[in-house]
């Protein structure tokens, strides 16, 4: 591992990953391999999550090209020199954000969207310039094989590179220091992520889970509600992290809404789910066991049937579920949705700020207004009203944790930013000297008087506005008569800073 790191490093330093048209033709490139290797891509995700090709591609493939061709498109802005304001002390001097990239950065994938959850992180660490380790998931072992076999074939071997392995190849990697970590998965390895990290003092980005809550208030179209829900709760057999967890609910609805899931769920995969192509199936026989354990003594509305041999768990709906039950005290992470009965929105949010921040939060309501107030009153990683899992496709919207559900975040610009460091940049001029005796010791009362009024005077035109230009014409004529070496340059700021105050300024 730490020859590999050393490797990528060298070819960091080397500077080729810079310029923005080497970042595009490795972008090009990336949509080349997606293009061309589409079916590849499509066997690797069916053999490990029992995908069908057009759930494959929908989910995971459009997702892909949609943020490269978003990069392809704004990296030539995201790369140049942003100037800033400045101030009466900077006023000749240029000041500029740069982003630069941070370097070798690593990214460890989760299985459940074994490709999304890779790429899309690398894309943007590709656009931001650095050079990356790419670890996926070993759960999702066709997808792993496939990544390490393809992305050689078409990306820059010295700078981008897929490690391949379980928790040994993990903790090795993790030993090595890296300009930036982000990690995708469950809370419990994040710790282990984010203390490795710490020895090296590298920053995180952690996209983890927890249990997203959604609220179905009595005010709305409960057959629109129940449609949007069973697409969240079911889609890739519940295994999404942002898939709603759990229905916070009055009890007076819970009847309608299981027979409303119900029905949809006939009309999404029919009478017989297990023949659905687009029905998946739990990644491993440890989730099966762990999603199977959760139903024990559970109220089963509908669903409940389970099949090891295929890791088959139908979609299930549990109703008057204790708050203290096991179902409720982890994330679910399957396709199994509890019902737990509250009086009111005041109690749901109550029920929501007793628990860890959850990556997302739902909130189902013809009223606008409670809308908004459970997002004032609660957090949460993202939030969308009326649907579920839609904030997440919105590549202008940061996705990603908050508190237990995970640190920093990324999509589209957003990952550019997460891989980049903003270098403030100020380039002064070697002349001008004279001014700077503000700044030099010995200090005095009349220099902070000086410093005050070059620094935190904001200017208006009118009265104060010309005395001030009379007060700074004084200071003019006292440094040309003091410094006549510099009169030109300092006549030049006196002038410019007085043009500023004419100016149609307003603070
Ligand atoms: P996983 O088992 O695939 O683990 C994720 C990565 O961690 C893998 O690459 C694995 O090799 C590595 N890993 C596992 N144990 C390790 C250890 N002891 N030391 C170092 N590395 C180790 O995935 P998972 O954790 O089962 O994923 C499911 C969780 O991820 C859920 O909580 C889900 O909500 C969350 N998730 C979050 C997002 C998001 O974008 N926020 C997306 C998908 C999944």
């Amino acid at each position: 591992m730490e020859r590999e790191v050393q490797r990528l490093r060298r070819a960091f330093r080397s500077g080729r990953s810079r310029p923005l048209r080497f970042r595009l033709q490795q972008l090009e490139a990336l949509r080349r391999m997606v293009q061309e290797r589409e079916a590849d891509i499509l066997a690797a995700i069916a053999a490990d999550l029992c995908k069908s090709e057009l759930n494959a591609y929908s989910q995971e493939v459009i997702t892909i090209l949609g943020e490269i061709d978003f990069m392809l498109n704004n990296l030539a802005d995201w790369v140049t020199a942003k100037p800033v304001k400045k101030n009466l002390f900077t006023m000749l001097d240029e000041a500029y954000v740069q982003a630069e990239p941070l370097g070798v950065v690593l990214i460890i994938g989760a299985w459940n969207y074994p490709f999304v959850l890779t790429i899309q992180p690398l894309i943007g660490a590709i656009a931001a310039g650095n050079a990356v380790i790419l670890k996926p998931s070993e759960l999702s072992e066709h997808t792993a094989q496939v990544l390490a076999k393809l992305l050689p074939q078409y990306l820059d071997q010295d700078l981008y590179a897929v490690v391949n392995g379980g928790v040994k190849e993990t903790t090795e990697l993790l030993k090595e220091r890296f300009d930036h970590i982000l990690y995708t998965g469950n809370a419990a390895v994040g710790r282990v992520v984010m203390e490795a990290a710490a020895k090296h003092l590298t920053p995180v980005t952690l996209e983890l889970g927890g249990k997203s809550p959604c609220y179905i208030d009595k005010d709305c179209d409960l057959d629109t509600v129940c449609r949007r829900i069973t697409w969240g709760k079911y889609m890739n057999c519940g295994q999404t992290c942002i898939a709603p967890d759990y229905v916070l609910c009055e009890a007076s609805l819970q009847n309608h809404i299981v027979q409303k899931i119900k029905e949809t769920v006939q009309e999404f995969y029919g009478e017989n789910i297990k023949e659905s192509p687009d029905y998946e199936r739990i990644i491993n026989l440890r989730h099966f066991k762990r999603i199977q354990s959760l139903l024990e003594g559970q109220k089963i509305a509908f669903g409940g049937e389970t099949d090891e041999a295929t890791r088959y768990i139908a979609p299930t709906v549990l109703t008057d579920v204790d708050p203290e039950a096991k179902v409720m005290q982890e994330e679910i992470f399957g396709p199994v949705l509890p019902i737990v009965p509250v009086k009111n929105a005041d109690e749901a949010i109550q029920f929501i700020n007793e628990r860890e921040k959850p990556l997302a939060l739902y909130i189902f309501s013809h009223n606008d207004k409670l809308i908004r107030r459970m997002i004032d009153e609660t957090s949460s990683g993202g939030v969308t009203g009326n649907d579920v899992i839609m904030h997440f496709t919105l590549n202008s919207l940061p996705f990603g944790g908050v508190g237990h559900s995970g640190m920093g975040a990324y999509h589209g610009k957003h990952t550019f930013d997460t891989f980049s460091h903003q270098r403030p940049c100020l380039l002064k001029s070697l002349k001008g000297e004279s001014a700077n005796k503000l700044r030099y010791p010995p200090n005095s009362q009349s220099k902070v008087d000086w410093a005050k009024f070059f620094l935190l005077k904001q200017f208006h035109k009118g009265k104060l506005g010309l005395l001030l230009l009379a007060v700074l014409g004084i200071v003019a004529a006292l440094l040309v008569k003091k410094h006549q070496a510099v009169l030109r340059r300092q006549a030049l700021s006196i002038f410019l800073v007085a043009h500023s105050l004419r100016g149609p300024r307003k603070q």
